[in-house]
């Protein structure tokens, strides 16, 4: 029998938690999360949260910064909501029990945590222009990031997870991993999205719930390029089901590298602080000698998509699997002192910072583009919503400005809740069959998905990382076509499980970016073809693509 709610939704990182603490004023929600509730990008979010919160800084120049970024390509008005609406947000999240570093001692403290309920009326309380220590950071013109130490998406997500925990009014399901979204017209019902299947990954079954509205917020995508920043929940689940189901989806080509990851078999998704190179840390070839000199004249400070172009470029014309960031003009001291997580975590792999230089690679970090939605979170699928990284809502044109991620998935968490405040129950459940298994037997032919997992990363990296071409891109769609045939070959004969599930979902996004790219005929903001060099000012439009219809620029932006 299928679980029923009034809002389904799909994550449980910033923007699903925030939004089911504000949607369980109006109606029942459940969550359905993929492992542990706290796993998700969020948590590891190391600098912050930007908002205008001092009087030195305004509104127009946090526009105007994330604009630069953008390349232009951002849309005003979801600009405008997001940063405007900053400061509330971090009301809300202060409301709700985060405890931000503070101005006045510089400590990791803040008030007692108020009973979670009405948040939004605690919210005007708690924003304080003053309070706040605000860090400054790359692109930025003003300090405004909002940060708790170094690791401020775990604070963040501690205070929702906890928040959330205490609301009766939301069931958080974990080891749920959402499958497919459930759309009436595929049951010769209207062009509608009632819920979702998800497999209980411990029981090992496809459940069927079904929800008023449903909303993904369900992440980026990191996993589909070989290195990542992201944790393994990050495969584009979201996003693949929003574009089976027909959803639009919009800019998939954007994918910001982060220019210094470590590099070793074993350490996964370990970010190098761009701090490091802030303190003087060179950057080399395997040889020992530095390269940054022949790129920019602003060395390893140049900004990111440049560091990280160079590093790619070298790593491309040596065949080297790495680069190394050089630290060892500096102190065991110095570094223990100022860096101590990077320090305890290289040593844990065997690398003494203060001896050694570091192996580094760029890794993917972060997807500007997503699920087409409106300014309050609608897709082009009525009953189906799209909030926080899975989502394109427009904020960050072609390249996102450092801290406005998890403020996104805070204001539209916000405006969809808002939106969605009126539930209608008036109409009965729709008779949805369960899901049907077929043919399926257990699998004996694992080993496909490591090889197509494996193949498809690489691949991805290879030809559709930092630098692409024309060629390249041809490449990898040639590839990306025949591993989605064995895909769907496997995913129809054998039981589905997580990882034959994520495959497909890396396959599926894998195929967006290059289409995307593909159409892209110019080089603007993270997307960089050697083909066309130049931005090109007829193509500052939206790149979108649904299926069956390919990617196309979409209509100029509202002004
Ligand atoms: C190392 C790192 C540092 C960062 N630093 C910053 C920073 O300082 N400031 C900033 O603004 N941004 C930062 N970002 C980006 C930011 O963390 C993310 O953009 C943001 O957290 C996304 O939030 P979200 O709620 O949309 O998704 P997530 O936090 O990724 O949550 C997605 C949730 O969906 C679940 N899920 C996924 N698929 C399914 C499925 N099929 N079924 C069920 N559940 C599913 C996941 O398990 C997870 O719970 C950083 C990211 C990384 C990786």
């Amino acid at each position: 029998m299928a679980l029923t709610c009034d809002f389904l939704v799909i994550g449980s990182g910033i923007a699903g938690l925030s939004f089911a603490l504000e949607a369980a004023a109006h109606g029942s929600v459940i969550i359905v999360t993929k492992r542990a509730r706290e796993e998700s990008n969020t948590k590891y979010a190391q600098g912050g949260i930007a908002a205008v919160l001092d009087d030195s800084d305004t509104f127009e120049a946090h526009v105007k910064d994330t604009i630069v970024a953008g390349a232009n390509l951002n849309n005003p008005r979801a600009v405008d909501i997001t940063v405007r609406d900053a400061p509330s947000r971090i009301g809300m999240l202060r409301a709700a029990g985060a405890q931000f570093d503070l101005a006045t001692s510089g400590v990791h403290a803040d008030e007692s945590r108020p009973s979670v309920g009405a948040l939004s009326e605690k919210v005007s309380a708690k924003v304080s222009k003053q309070d706040l220590d605000l860090h400054l950071e790359g692109g930025h013109s003003a300090r405004r990031i909002v940060h708790a130490g170094d690791m401020t998406g775990r604070e963040v997500e501690r205070a929702l997870v906890e928040a959330v925990g205490q609301n009766p009014n939301i069931q958080v399901l974990e080891e749920h991993m959402a499958v497919d979204l459930i759309t009436l017209a595929k049951y010769g019902g209207p062009e509608v999205c009632a819920g979702a299947y998800a497999l209980d990954v411990a029981a090992g079954k496809v459940v069927t719930i079904l929800g008023r509205s449903t909303v993904l917020a369900s992440g980026g995508a990191g996993k589909v390029y070989l290195y990542t920043t992201n944790p393994d929940v990050a495969t584009g689940d979201g996003i693949a089901m929003a574009f089976r189901a027909g959803a639009e989806c919009a800019n998939m080509e954007f994918y910001q590298f982060h220019p210094t990851c470590l590099y070793n078999p074993t350490a996964k998704d370990f970010l190098i602080s761009e701090a490091l190179r802030g303190e003087g840390a060179i950057l080399k070839r395997l040889d020992g000698t530095p390269f940054m000199k022949e790129y920019d004249p602003r060395l390893e400070l140049a900004p990111r998509d440049i560091v990280a172009r160079a590093i790619d470029h070298e790593m491309k014309r040596s065949g080297a699997e790495h680069v190394y960031l050089d630290i060892t003009h500096k102190s065991a001291d110095f570094l223990q002192k100022h860096f101590p997580g990077i320090y305890a975590q290289c040593m844990k792999f065997g690398i003494d910072i203060a001896k050694q230089p570091i192996p580094v690679v760029p890794a993917a970090h972060f997807l500007c583009g997503g699920v087409t939605t409106d300014l309050e979170g609608r897709t082009s699928i009525p009953g189906l919503w799209a909030i926080g990284e899975c989502a394109h809502t427009g904020l960050h044109g072609a390249n996102r400005l450092a801290s406005n991620s998890l403020l996104e998935g805070m204001v539209f968490a916000h405006r969809a809740a808002v939106a969605l405040s009126q539930v209608d129950r008036s109409s009965p459940w729709p008779d949805v069959p369960e899901w049907d298994t077929g043919e399926a037997v257990p699998s004996d032919e694992a080993v496909v998905i490591t090889q197509n997992w494996d193949e498809l990363r690489r691949l991805m990296w290879n030809y559709v990382g930092i630098v692409r071409s024309d060629k390249r891109l041809r490449r990898a769609a040639r590839r990306i076509a025949l591993l989605q045939e064995e895909i769907a070959e496997y995913y129809w004969k054998y039981f589905v499980t997580r990882d034959l599930l994520e495959l497909r979902n890396i396959a599926t996004v894998a195929q967006l970016i290059v289409e995307c790219a593909a159409a892209r005929k110019e080089s603007r903001g993270l997307h960089f073809t050697i083909d066309y060099r130049e931005t090109d000012p007829k193509m500052a439009r939206d790149m979108v693509i649904k299926r069956g219809v390919p990617a196309h620029l979409g209509q100029a932006k509202p002004a």
